[in-house]
């Protein structure tokens, strides 16, 4: 495998970002990724947040867009990035801006809710790269404030979010308003059925590549659950955030309400919170995620569509206050702390009422979840035996039963790798 940057090809100017950013060495993604990226070819690229996908899209983009000086025609970019919430186009703005920031490209951010005036003098004054979410986009073209025919590189990240969030039909109009003559890479950590069809669609003859996330694992991560009656949860989470080893947690809620009422009590406890959820404004949103990363809030509340996507690192704890009531959000929660090989633990709080939740994810990822002892342990009308569990492997329903029967002696629990959650999960849509 290539060790080095210096071996992929890359022009000088993004090499010497790349140093600036102490970028040692590719991922395996970009390894891949980069050179049949800079050959011009269409890519499908199976792969979650945490990859390091974003440079491994951006440094071929960059690098072809700079080879190819044109005139910079107003409203009209030469490379388009489709992101499904406004947090991770951001983001993907900011890391543009970073490495190619020894390149004469200019680079613009649009999304919704936030006025349009500065969106529309930045495309008014020429860009080569956009990124945006799917709606203003649209709005956008529709108001003539962009157009997208001369997008020659376009590159759809987290496909199967923008089906999540209903964007699948605003996706495939904006690829239909792109140039023909285009470079095309789509992005997305699971296949379902639309989202493979679509590929099959806009992509010609693409190279497909499937990556691990980097050291992102499920045994990597230390998950607890702490069995407690739900008017004891917030005395709990405050005793367990006070704990100094707690350096940046996230906390999940099921709903946008329970995101504020939680941030108030912990406010109210004299931790620094914020909650993140879709009712936020832009501002507050924006305000809330650079406290986090920047260290002035420690607790940051969200809710799992607000936190999808999102890339802060050195998340040390996540904490379930509520159980999700999918168990896939629960991978994808956890997911979100031990990033870039860094260890990183998950708690959850749970009540009676989410008992079924915690089954659903234990059978989810063949593997069960630790009891961690404490004061306020709920007393369980019908007490459940949770010996360190012992969970079988994958195979074939009737075995499973059978063993089920047999009720062996529990042994410590097994692990999946990310990935295999993740095919295990795509199986199943
Ligand atoms: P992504 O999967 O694109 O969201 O990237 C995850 C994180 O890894 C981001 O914080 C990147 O800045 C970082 N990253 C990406 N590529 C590399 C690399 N080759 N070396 C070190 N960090 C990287």
């Amino acid at each position: 495998m290539t060790s080095s940057f210096d071996s992929l090809g890359l022009v000088e100017p993004l090499r010497r970002a790349l140093n600036a950013e102490k970028y040692l060495k590719p991922t395996p993604i970009q390894v891949q990724a980069i050179p049949v990226l800079l050959e011009g070819n269409d890519l499908l690229g199976v792969a979650e947040t945490g990859t390091g996908k974003t440079a491994a899209f951006s440094l071929p983009l960059l690098h072809r867009l700079s080879r190819q000086p044109g005139p910079r025609v107003p409203g009209a970019p030469r490379a388009l990035i489709l992101a499904p919430t406004r947090e991770l186009a951001r983001q993907i703005g900011e890391r543009i801006d970073a490495y190619g920031r020894h390149l004469s490209l200019r680079g613009a951010v649009i999304f919704g809710g936030v006025g349009q005036g500065q969106q529309v003098k930045a495309l008014r004054a020429g860009v080569d790269i956009l990124v945006a979410t799917p709606g203003r986009l649209l709005d956008l073209c529709g108001q003539r404030h962009v157009r997208l025919d001369k997008v020659s590189i376009l590159v759809l990240d987290e496909a199967d979010r923008m089906l999540d969030m209903g964007f699948i039909h605003d996706v495939r109009k904006i690829v239909g308003l792109c140039g023909k003559e285009r470079q095309t890479l789509l992005f997305s950590a699971t296949m379902p059925p639309p989202i493979a069809k679509l590929a099959h669609d806009i992509l010609r003859e693409p190279v497909r590549i499937d990556v691990s996330p980097v050291k992102v694992a499920v045994e990597r991560i230390e998950q607890r659950v702490y069995f407690v009656g739900a008017k004891d949860k917030r005395t709990l989470l405050t005793e367990l955030i006070k704990d100094p080893a707690m350096g940046r947690v996230l906390v999940f809620t099921r709903t946008k309400r329970g995101a504020d009422r939680v941030c108030r009590f912990l406010v109210q406890a004299g931790i620094a919170a914020d909650a993140l959820h879709g009712n936020k404004a832009q501002n507050a949103r924006v305000r809330a995620l650079d406290g986090f990363r920047n260290g002035k809030v420690r607790a940051l509340v969200a809710t799992d569509i607000a936190a999808r996507g999102i890339d802060v690192p050195g998340i040390s704890h996540v904490i379930n206050y509520e159980l999700p009531n999918e168990p896939e959000s629960y991978v994808h929660r956890i997911g979100r702390t031990a990033r870039a090989g860094a260890g990183g633990a998950a708690l959850s709080l749970c009540d009676n009422s989410e008992r079924a939740y915690l089954t659903a994810i234990e059978r989810l990822m063949r593997a069960r979840v630790d009891v961690a002892e404490h004061r306020l342990a709920e007393t369980l009308d019908e007490p459940v035996a949770r010996a360190p569990a012992r969970i079988a492997p994958a195979r074939p329903a009737d075995k499973r039963r059978r063993r089920q029967r047999s009720r062996r002696p529990a042994r410590a629990a097994t692990s999946n790798s990310f990935r295999e959650i993740l095919d295990h999960l795509e199986a199943r849509q």
